[in-house]
Protein backbone atom coordinates (compact mmCIF):
# COMPACT_ATOMS: atom_id res chain seq x y z
CA UNK A 1 0.00 0.00 0.00
CA UNK A 2 2.89 2.26 0.44
CA UNK A 3 4.52 1.67 -2.56
CA UNK A 4 1.43 2.46 -4.36
CA UNK A 5 0.91 5.28 -2.55
CA UNK A 6 4.58 6.89 -3.23
CA UNK A 7 3.68 5.80 -6.65
CA UNK A 8 0.39 7.57 -7.10
CA UNK A 9 1.40 10.90 -5.32
CA UNK A 10 5.13 10.67 -7.57
CA UNK A 11 2.78 10.42 -10.70
CA UNK A 12 0.37 13.30 -9.28
CA UNK A 13 3.64 15.37 -8.72
CA UNK A 14 5.15 14.69 -11.73
CA UNK A 15 2.07 15.21 -13.67
CA UNK A 16 1.71 18.90 -12.74
CA UNK A 17 5.31 19.49 -12.88
CA UNK A 18 5.20 18.66 -16.78
CA UNK A 19 1.96 20.59 -16.95
CA UNK A 20 4.10 23.41 -15.37
CA UNK A 21 6.97 23.30 -17.37
CA UNK A 22 4.92 22.47 -20.47
CA UNK A 23 3.19 25.97 -19.66
CA UNK A 24 6.33 27.54 -19.25
CA UNK A 25 7.63 26.49 -22.14
CA UNK A 26 4.62 27.20 -24.51
CA UNK A 27 4.84 31.18 -22.72
CA UNK A 28 8.52 31.48 -23.23
CA UNK A 29 7.85 31.14 -27.48
CA UNK A 30 5.25 32.95 -26.98
CA UNK A 31 6.40 35.84 -25.46
CA UNK A 32 8.45 36.72 -28.57
CA UNK A 33 5.35 37.21 -30.28
CA UNK A 34 4.13 39.24 -27.42
CA UNK A 35 6.26 41.50 -27.54
CA UNK A 36 5.86 42.58 -31.72
CA UNK A 37 1.92 41.91 -31.36
CA UNK A 38 0.61 44.81 -28.35
CA UNK A 39 0.06 42.18 -26.00
CA UNK A 40 2.52 43.54 -23.58
CA UNK A 41 0.88 46.81 -21.92
CA UNK A 42 2.41 49.72 -19.50
CA UNK A 43 0.85 49.72 -16.34
CA UNK A 44 1.82 53.06 -13.75
CA UNK A 45 1.93 52.84 -9.98
CA UNK A 46 2.15 56.38 -8.35
CA UNK A 47 4.74 57.82 -5.92
CA UNK A 48 3.68 59.97 -3.07
CA UNK A 49 6.16 62.03 -1.21
CA UNK A 50 5.24 61.67 1.99
CA UNK A 51 5.84 64.80 4.36
CA UNK A 52 4.21 67.36 1.26
CA UNK A 53 1.40 64.13 0.28
CA UNK A 54 2.17 64.96 -3.10
CA UNK A 55 2.96 63.29 -5.77
CA UNK A 56 5.98 62.70 -6.77
CA UNK A 57 6.66 60.38 -9.96
CA UNK A 58 5.12 56.84 -11.09
CA UNK A 59 6.66 53.63 -11.87
CA UNK A 60 6.36 52.12 -15.01
CA UNK A 61 5.65 48.09 -14.47
CA UNK A 62 4.87 46.16 -17.50
CA UNK A 63 1.82 43.72 -17.97
CA UNK A 64 1.12 40.70 -20.56
CA UNK A 65 -2.51 40.39 -21.38
CA UNK A 66 -2.15 36.69 -23.02
CA UNK A 67 -5.35 36.59 -25.65
CA UNK A 68 -5.86 32.97 -23.91
CA UNK A 69 -4.26 32.89 -20.37
CA UNK A 70 -5.43 36.18 -19.40
CA UNK A 71 -3.20 38.54 -16.82
CA UNK A 72 0.31 36.66 -16.69
CA UNK A 73 1.33 37.10 -13.42
CA UNK A 74 4.81 39.88 -14.14
CA UNK A 75 7.18 38.15 -11.77
CA UNK A 76 6.55 35.02 -13.27
CA UNK A 77 7.33 36.08 -16.95
CA UNK A 78 9.94 38.94 -16.41
CA UNK A 79 11.84 35.37 -14.92
CA UNK A 80 11.09 33.77 -17.98
CA UNK A 81 12.07 36.12 -20.38
CA UNK A 82 15.29 36.08 -18.37
CA UNK A 83 15.73 32.47 -18.85
CA UNK A 84 14.75 32.64 -22.66
CA UNK A 85 16.85 36.04 -23.65
CA UNK A 86 14.21 37.64 -24.12
CA UNK A 87 14.70 40.47 -21.75
CA UNK A 88 16.44 42.80 -24.44
CA UNK A 89 13.44 43.02 -26.92
CA UNK A 90 11.22 43.28 -23.96
CA UNK A 91 12.96 46.21 -22.13
CA UNK A 92 12.91 48.08 -25.19
CA UNK A 93 9.29 47.68 -25.34
CA UNK A 94 9.28 49.33 -21.58
CA UNK A 95 11.78 51.67 -22.44
CA UNK A 96 9.50 53.17 -26.19
CA UNK A 97 6.34 53.01 -24.03
CA UNK A 98 7.44 54.59 -21.03
CA UNK A 99 9.15 57.73 -22.59
CA UNK A 100 5.98 57.84 -25.11
CA UNK A 101 4.30 58.61 -22.16
CA UNK A 102 6.62 60.15 -20.51
CA UNK A 103 6.65 63.01 -23.59
CA UNK A 104 2.97 62.99 -22.80
CA UNK A 105 3.43 64.07 -19.66
CA UNK A 106 6.22 66.37 -20.56
CA UNK A 107 3.76 68.20 -23.10
CA UNK A 108 0.94 68.69 -20.66
CA UNK A 109 3.51 70.67 -18.54
CA UNK A 110 3.32 68.17 -15.88
CA UNK A 111 6.86 67.35 -14.11
CA UNK A 112 6.85 63.77 -13.15
CA UNK A 113 9.21 61.68 -13.70
CA UNK A 114 8.79 57.89 -15.27
CA UNK A 115 11.11 54.97 -13.54
CA UNK A 116 11.58 52.23 -15.58
CA UNK A 117 13.08 48.45 -14.11
CA UNK A 118 16.17 47.44 -15.89
CA UNK A 119 16.86 43.42 -15.41
CA UNK A 120 20.58 42.14 -14.65
CA UNK A 121 20.81 41.06 -18.09
CA UNK A 122 20.17 44.54 -19.30
CA UNK A 123 23.17 46.04 -16.82
CA UNK A 124 25.49 43.43 -19.49
CA UNK A 125 23.80 44.54 -23.06
CA UNK A 126 26.58 46.66 -24.57
CA UNK A 127 24.07 49.07 -26.72
CA UNK A 128 21.93 49.59 -23.23
CA UNK A 129 23.34 53.47 -22.70
CA UNK A 130 23.61 54.09 -26.38
CA UNK A 131 20.26 53.27 -26.82
CA UNK A 132 18.63 55.21 -23.93
CA UNK A 133 20.42 58.61 -24.53
CA UNK A 134 19.10 57.92 -28.09
CA UNK A 135 15.57 57.94 -26.43
CA UNK A 136 16.75 61.03 -24.70
CA UNK A 137 17.24 62.54 -27.93
CA UNK A 138 14.60 61.76 -30.22
CA UNK A 139 12.13 62.65 -27.48
CA UNK A 140 14.18 65.71 -26.48
CA UNK A 141 13.19 64.82 -22.40
CA UNK A 142 15.65 66.38 -19.94
CA UNK A 143 17.29 63.60 -18.12
CA UNK A 144 15.11 63.87 -14.69
CA UNK A 145 12.02 62.51 -16.32
CA UNK A 146 13.30 59.08 -16.96
CA UNK A 147 14.53 57.21 -14.03
CA UNK A 148 15.73 54.03 -13.69
CA UNK A 149 15.30 50.83 -10.73
CA UNK A 150 17.79 48.11 -10.44
CA UNK A 151 17.41 45.48 -7.63
CA UNK A 152 19.81 44.93 -5.54
CA UNK A 153 20.30 41.21 -6.14
CA UNK A 154 20.60 42.73 -9.66
CA UNK A 155 23.75 44.29 -9.44
CA UNK A 156 24.96 41.30 -6.83
CA UNK A 157 25.32 39.61 -10.50
CA UNK A 158 28.19 41.13 -11.73
CA UNK A 159 28.93 43.68 -8.92
CA UNK A 160 32.10 45.31 -11.18
CA UNK A 161 30.00 45.14 -14.15
CA UNK A 162 26.98 46.45 -12.99
CA UNK A 163 28.85 49.08 -11.07
CA UNK A 164 30.61 50.57 -14.48
CA UNK A 165 27.20 50.44 -15.80
CA UNK A 166 25.90 52.34 -13.24
CA UNK A 167 28.35 54.92 -13.50
CA UNK A 168 27.46 55.36 -17.68
CA UNK A 169 24.05 55.59 -17.24
CA UNK A 170 24.48 58.35 -14.07
CA UNK A 171 26.40 60.31 -16.89
CA UNK A 172 23.63 60.92 -18.90
CA UNK A 173 22.30 63.09 -16.05
CA UNK A 174 19.07 60.20 -14.73
CA UNK A 175 17.94 59.23 -11.21
CA UNK A 176 18.77 55.33 -9.76
CA UNK A 177 17.29 53.54 -7.35
CA UNK A 178 18.05 50.53 -5.81
CA UNK A 179 15.13 48.29 -6.08
CA UNK A 180 13.78 45.59 -3.42
CA UNK A 181 16.66 47.15 -0.85
CA UNK A 182 17.13 44.74 1.99
CA UNK A 183 17.39 41.19 0.23
CA UNK A 184 20.03 40.98 -2.08
CA UNK A 185 23.27 40.37 0.40
CA UNK A 186 25.05 44.17 -0.91
CA UNK A 187 28.09 44.89 1.18
CA UNK A 188 27.83 48.39 3.08
CA UNK A 189 31.36 49.22 1.28
CA UNK A 190 29.68 48.67 -1.85
CA UNK A 191 26.86 50.32 -1.54
CA UNK A 192 28.54 53.03 -0.62
CA UNK A 193 30.78 53.04 -4.02
CA UNK A 194 27.61 53.23 -6.03
CA UNK A 195 26.10 56.25 -7.68
CA UNK A 196 22.35 55.74 -6.96
CA UNK A 197 20.18 58.57 -5.45
CA UNK A 198 17.57 56.55 -3.66
CA UNK A 199 17.03 53.15 -1.81
CA UNK A 200 13.74 51.55 -2.05
CA UNK A 201 12.87 49.09 0.94
CA UNK A 202 11.65 45.76 0.05
CA UNK A 203 8.09 45.40 0.42
CA UNK A 204 8.17 41.97 2.79
CA UNK A 205 9.55 44.36 5.38
CA UNK A 206 7.76 47.30 4.75
CA UNK A 207 4.48 45.30 4.96
CA UNK A 208 5.11 43.43 7.94
CA UNK A 209 6.66 46.61 9.78
CA UNK A 210 3.93 46.68 12.33
CA UNK A 211 3.62 43.05 13.33
CA UNK A 212 7.43 41.99 12.97
CA UNK A 213 10.12 43.69 15.19
CA UNK A 214 12.63 42.63 12.90
CA UNK A 215 11.20 43.68 10.24
CA UNK A 216 11.12 47.19 11.85
CA UNK A 217 14.29 47.55 12.90
CA UNK A 218 14.97 47.26 9.38
CA UNK A 219 12.77 49.88 8.00
CA UNK A 220 14.19 51.75 10.78
CA UNK A 221 17.50 51.10 10.11
CA UNK A 222 17.47 51.55 6.28
CA UNK A 223 15.91 55.16 6.43
CA UNK A 224 18.65 55.99 8.99
CA UNK A 225 21.51 54.28 6.77
CA UNK A 226 19.96 56.01 3.20
CA UNK A 227 19.91 59.27 5.01
CA UNK A 228 23.13 58.80 6.44
CA UNK A 229 24.91 58.29 3.17
CA UNK A 230 22.98 61.26 1.40
CA UNK A 231 20.45 59.08 -0.33
CA UNK A 232 16.15 59.19 -0.81
CA UNK A 233 14.58 56.48 0.84
CA UNK A 234 11.22 55.05 -0.69
CA UNK A 235 9.11 52.32 0.58
CA UNK A 236 7.36 50.04 -1.45
CA UNK A 237 4.24 47.81 -0.02
CA UNK A 238 2.69 50.32 1.47
CA UNK A 239 -0.86 48.57 2.27
CA UNK A 240 -2.29 50.89 4.84
CA UNK A 241 -3.26 54.35 6.67
CA UNK A 242 -0.95 52.88 10.10
CA UNK A 243 1.95 51.73 7.75
CA UNK A 244 2.05 55.17 6.20
CA UNK A 245 1.77 57.06 9.30
CA UNK A 246 4.85 54.92 11.13
CA UNK A 247 6.56 55.70 7.71
CA UNK A 248 6.05 59.74 8.61
CA UNK A 249 7.11 59.34 11.85
CA UNK A 250 10.24 57.29 10.98
CA UNK A 251 10.98 60.43 8.31
CA UNK A 252 11.29 58.25 5.41
CA UNK A 253 10.73 60.03 1.98
CA UNK A 254 8.40 58.23 -0.87
CA UNK A 255 5.69 55.85 -0.20
CA UNK A 256 4.42 53.18 -3.31
CA UNK A 257 1.98 50.84 -2.29
CA UNK A 258 -1.91 50.17 -2.40
CA UNK A 259 -2.64 52.41 0.17
CA UNK A 260 -0.83 55.22 -2.21
CA UNK A 261 -2.55 53.79 -5.24
CA UNK A 262 -2.69 50.45 -7.22
CA UNK A 263 -0.71 49.99 -10.82
CA UNK A 264 -3.04 50.94 -13.37
CA UNK A 265 -2.97 51.20 -16.80
CA UNK A 266 -0.82 54.44 -18.44
CA UNK A 267 -3.34 56.09 -20.09
CA UNK A 268 -6.13 56.14 -17.06
CA UNK A 269 -3.08 57.83 -14.60
CA UNK A 270 -4.16 61.09 -15.01
CA UNK A 271 -7.98 60.55 -14.86
CA UNK A 272 -6.67 58.57 -11.55
CA UNK A 273 -4.47 61.16 -10.37
CA UNK A 274 -7.46 64.09 -10.72
CA UNK A 275 -9.82 62.17 -7.96
CA UNK A 276 -7.02 60.86 -5.46
CA UNK A 277 -6.48 62.26 -2.64
CA UNK A 278 -2.52 63.59 -3.38
CA UNK A 279 -2.00 66.67 -4.47
CA UNK A 280 0.43 67.46 -7.60
CA UNK A 281 3.34 69.32 -6.39
CA UNK A 282 2.60 73.35 -7.00
CA UNK A 283 3.61 74.33 -10.13
CA UNK A 284 4.54 71.13 -11.56
CA UNK A 285 7.58 71.19 -9.45
CA UNK A 286 9.44 68.00 -9.31
CA UNK A 287 8.95 67.26 -5.49
CA UNK A 288 11.96 64.83 -4.86
CA UNK A 289 13.32 63.70 -1.47
P1 LIG B 1 9.24 45.96 -8.32
O1 LIG B 1 10.03 46.77 -9.28
O2 LIG B 1 9.74 45.88 -6.93
O3 LIG B 1 7.78 46.54 -8.39
C1 LIG B 1 6.92 46.58 -7.29
C2 LIG B 1 5.97 45.40 -7.31
O4 LIG B 1 5.16 45.46 -6.12
C3 LIG B 1 4.99 45.45 -8.46
O5 LIG B 1 4.72 44.10 -8.83
C4 LIG B 1 3.75 46.08 -7.82
O6 LIG B 1 2.56 45.76 -8.49
C5 LIG B 1 3.79 45.45 -6.46
N1 LIG B 1 3.08 46.25 -5.47
C6 LIG B 1 2.66 47.52 -5.56
N2 LIG B 1 2.07 47.93 -4.44
C7 LIG B 1 2.12 46.89 -3.58
C8 LIG B 1 1.64 46.70 -2.24
O7 LIG B 1 1.09 47.59 -1.60
N3 LIG B 1 1.89 45.48 -1.68
C9 LIG B 1 2.53 44.49 -2.35
N4 LIG B 1 2.72 43.33 -1.75
N5 LIG B 1 2.98 44.64 -3.62
C10 LIG B 1 2.77 45.83 -4.23
P2 LIG B 1 4.64 43.65 -10.34
O8 LIG B 1 4.10 44.75 -11.19
O9 LIG B 1 3.95 42.33 -10.37
O10 LIG B 1 6.14 43.46 -10.74
C11 LIG B 1 6.95 42.52 -10.09
C12 LIG B 1 8.38 42.78 -10.42
O11 LIG B 1 8.63 42.52 -11.80
C13 LIG B 1 8.82 44.21 -10.19
O12 LIG B 1 9.10 44.45 -8.85
C14 LIG B 1 10.03 44.29 -11.09
O13 LIG B 1 11.16 43.77 -10.44
C15 LIG B 1 9.65 43.39 -12.22
N6 LIG B 1 9.17 44.22 -13.34
C16 LIG B 1 7.99 44.83 -13.54
N7 LIG B 1 7.98 45.51 -14.70
C17 LIG B 1 9.20 45.35 -15.25
C18 LIG B 1 9.84 45.80 -16.47
O14 LIG B 1 9.27 46.56 -17.27
N8 LIG B 1 11.13 45.37 -16.69
C19 LIG B 1 11.79 44.58 -15.80
N9 LIG B 1 13.06 44.22 -16.10
N10 LIG B 1 11.24 44.15 -14.67
C20 LIG B 1 9.96 44.52 -14.39
MG1 LIG C 1 10.82 48.58 -9.29
MG1 LIG D 1 10.83 46.54 -5.59
MG1 LIG E 1 9.58 43.95 -5.23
Amino acid sequence: VQARRTACKYTLYKGTEDRESTRRLELMSELRSAIDQNELLLYCQPKVAIRSSEICGAEALVRWQHPQHGMIATGEFIALAEHAGLIMPLTRWVLEAAFRQSYAWHEKGIKRPLSVNLSAQDLRDPRLIDRISGLFATWALPPELVQFELTESALMEDPAGALETLVQLKDLGVELFIDDFGIGYSSLSYLQKLPVDSLKIDHSFVTSMLTNAGSAVIVHSTVELGHNLGLGVVAEGVESEALWDRLLELNCDTAQGHFVGRPIPTEQFDEWEAQSPWSRSPGGDVALH
